[in-house]
């Protein structure tokens, strides 16, 4: 394939994703994220959403499109949707309708999908990513529009592989709701992309919306690709379907940019058309050429009404709504001074906000912060495990810099007491009073224990004083021999003194 180099016009430095380019291209990506709405019954029905049930266990006559069979509206799916909007600061259409798209398959009974086509639940917002960080460590901040949220029913599923001669069909998922999110074609690298669904399933999961679990299938990414010359048109687009997974969004545009630049470079054309990703080969292929709107003959489905709201019902929903990322880290920075960068990690998650409010509450949120980012984190990363999985709780972390804090143990045995804490559990007030670990302010004590080291080491101190730095060696044999307990101003002071250098 021809060696590229796919530009983010965004930042100056070209991203240089294959040596030795023969010229500069710049990807147009724009994302449809089909996220389940978090609701114990389906869009229309009242059957389960449970995910893992017994086959054909959650399917109601309405599901299995029996004749007569009507459709009512889940009132918690439309609350959904619009809290989603509010969340995406976006527009929420106090009118909106239920179109009846037209398709056969299987795996959806009615013969048609009941989607919104042209008056969507929810019209433009916007979503803040950030990419980076960049050689010199920062953070580049992107609004990626979003042009529209509607509601719709999902599909069941056919299974081909289970019999010489028959397939199978699930109809569990069959009209479970969902939430399509169409992005405008504002991403320009596959980072951005990543950087967007990853910020996108944050912001499902604080308002608690979909659940966010790509494993599962609740949230998968239709990925709509074009690539142009730098100030040129929009290029013709192709559509890769039912990505499900971050990675997958990644590696499925950097295939499809260059796939499509060999082409264009060629001097061909590109076809509209929709493709597939195969993670295991790691390429893109062609499923069929895309359909166009009306292909699918859409019109409003005459067994539901228009969904109608007053501002009254749009204003209780947004009053309730939760703190978003965004928010929080505004509050994390400007009330706890926390970096931006700190505060950017504790909020990525919701669980990790969770657990550093938790722990820093009443605390030092600084500390605790660093705690949390440094140990706790790292120590789960190491672990590979995420933050649900945590054997320290935000109590007993939060203990831990209450000691630093109060003076009893030095920031190097509250990593030994983290340890124990992770091992083994306990009290860390405890754990450091029954092993002795408390630290030794008592300046006779640590005295004695400089006098000894500098009488074992005649030659070292003599030497010292032409080499102040030796000084750091006496401090960390007192350390060492005070089992890491002195206080470690203290027994700098005194080797200094001791040794009659200045400062
Ligand atoms: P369809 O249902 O035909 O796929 P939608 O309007 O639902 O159409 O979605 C179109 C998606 O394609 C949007 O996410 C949009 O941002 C994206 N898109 C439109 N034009 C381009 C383009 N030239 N390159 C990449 N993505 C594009
Ligand atoms: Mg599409």
């Amino acid at each position: 394939m021809t060696e590229v180099t796919l530009v983010d016009t965004r930042t100056t430095e070209a991203k240089r994703l294959i040596p030795g380019a023969t010229g500069d291209w710049e990807v147009i990506i724009g994302l449809e994220v089909h996220a389940q709405v978090s609701s114990n019954a389906k869009l229309f029905s009242g059957a389960s959403t449970e995910f893992g049930a017994e086959p054909n266990s959650n399917v109601s006559l309405v599901d299995a499109a029996m004749p007569g069979m009507l459709p009512v509206i889940n009132e918690e799916c439309v609350a959904q949707a619009v809290r989603t909007g509010l969340g995406l600061k976006a527009q929420i259409n106090k009118r909106s309708v239920f179109d009846r798209k037209n398709y056969f398959y299987p795996d959806l009974p009615q013969g048609y999908q009941i989607s919104q086509f042209k008056d969507p639940i929810v019209g433009e917002g916007v979503i803040l990513i950030s990419v980076g960080p960049d050689k010199q460590g920062n953070f580049e901040e992107v609004e990626i529009g979003v042009e529209r949220l509607h509601l719709e029913q999902d599909a069941g599923k056919s299974i081909h592989d289970q019999h010489p001669t028959m397939s199978y069909v699930d109809l569990n998922r069959t009209g479970v709701a969902l939430m399509e999110i169409v992005s405008k074609p504002d991403m320009r690298s596959s980072d951005e992309a990543k950087a967007y669904v990853t910020k996108l399933r944050t912001i499902l999961r604080y308002l608690g919306t979909c659940d966010g679990n790509m494993e599962q299938g609740s949230m998968r990414a239709d990925v709509n690709v074009s690539v142009r010359r730098p100030g040129e048109d929009f290029g013709t687009r192709c559509e890769i379907k039912n990505v499900n997974s971050i990675r997958f969004v990644g590696q499925s545009i950097e295939y499809e940019a260059r796939r499509q630049i060999a082409i264009l470079e060629d001097g061909g054309v590109i076809d509209q058309q929709t493709r597939l990703f195969d993670p295991t080969k790691g390429e893109t292929r062609s499923m069929r050429s895309k359909e166009d709107a009306h292909d699918y003959r859409y019109f409003p489905d005459p067994d539901l009404l228009p969904l109608e709201f007053t501002q009254e019902y749009i204003d209780e929903l947004a009053k309730h709504l939760p703190e978003l990322p965004d928010e929080k880290k505004a509050r994390l920075v400007s009330d706890m001074g926390l970096t931006a960068y700190d505060a950017s990690i504790l909020v990525s998650e919701k669980a990790i906000a969770d657990y550093f409010e938790k722990a820093a509450n009443d605390r030092d949120g600084k500390m605790t912060a660093n705690w949390i980012i440094n140990n706790l984190l790292g120590k789960l990363n190491e672990a590979g495990q995420g933050i649900e999985e945590t054997p320290v709780s935000p109590d007993q972390i939060g203990a831990i810099v209450d000691l630093i804090k109060a003076g009893d143990i030095s920031n190097q045995i509250g990593k030994e007491v983290f340890e124990i804490v992770w091992n083994e559990g306990g009290n860390p007030a405890e754990i450091v009073e029954s092993r002795g670990l408390k630290q030794v302010t008592d300046t006779g004590a640590i005295e004695a224990a400089v006098d000894e080291i500098i009488a074992a080491n005649p030659d070292k101190a003599e030497q010292a004083k032409e080499k102040p730095n030796l000084a750091g060696w006496f401090v960390g044999q007192v350390m060492k021999a005070t089992g890491g307990k002195a206080a470690p101003q203290v027994v700098q002071q005194l080797v200094k003194s001791k040794l009659g250098i200045d400062g």
